[in-house]
């Protein structure tokens, strides 16, 4: 899981970078969406409950998902313009945070024990257990990992 201060500083990190002072990050109490895009007040914010369950590299994705609307601008929604520039900051996934769309484009499929099934864009580089079933790292919900083609077309 990612850690809240980390995330805030990937935060700041990414304004300073693509954004300028006007914009600002805090955390949010979204339950159903990971990430927003607050063009009134030039802020993003990003979920607390769904940061603190999210890996580090998909919160990072969160990120350049916003920023990315930011630098795109209200108009462009998630179309031609907006994919141009989450492409050019690094945004890599579709909808990373969108659970229907990661079960379908993340090459990685994972369960645990249980049979909960978790999605990722990456191998991931160090072993991971199942936060559905126990809420910290625990080796008896580790998650095993397979490989799977997934459609290039939908990428
Ligand atoms: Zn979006
Ligand atoms: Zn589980």
């Amino acid at each position: 899981m990612a850690e809240l201060i980390r995330v805030r500083t990937w935060a700041a990190a990414l304004i300073t970078l693509h954004l300028d002072a006007s914009w600002s990050f805090a955390f949010d109490n979204a339950k159903t969406r990971a990430g927003l895009c607050n063009y009134t007040d030039k802020r993003i914010s990003v979920s607390k409950y769904l940061a603190a369950r999210y890996e580090d590299d998909e919160i990072h994705q969160v990120l350049l998902h916003e920023v990315a609307h930011a630098l795109a601008g209200t108009r462009a929604g998630h179309g031609p313009r907006w994919k141009k520039v989450a492409a050019e900051i690094g945004y890599e996934g579709k909808r990373l945070h969108d659970g229907e769309t990661a079960s379908e484009l993340a090459p990685w499929v994972g369960s645990c024990s249980a049979g909960h099934v978790h999605y990722r864009y990456r191998k991931p580089a160090r072993p991971l257990a199942c936060g559905k079933c126990s809420r910290r790292f625990d080796a008896a919900h580790l998650i095993s990992w397979r490989e799977r083609a997934v459609r290039r077309s939908a990428r």
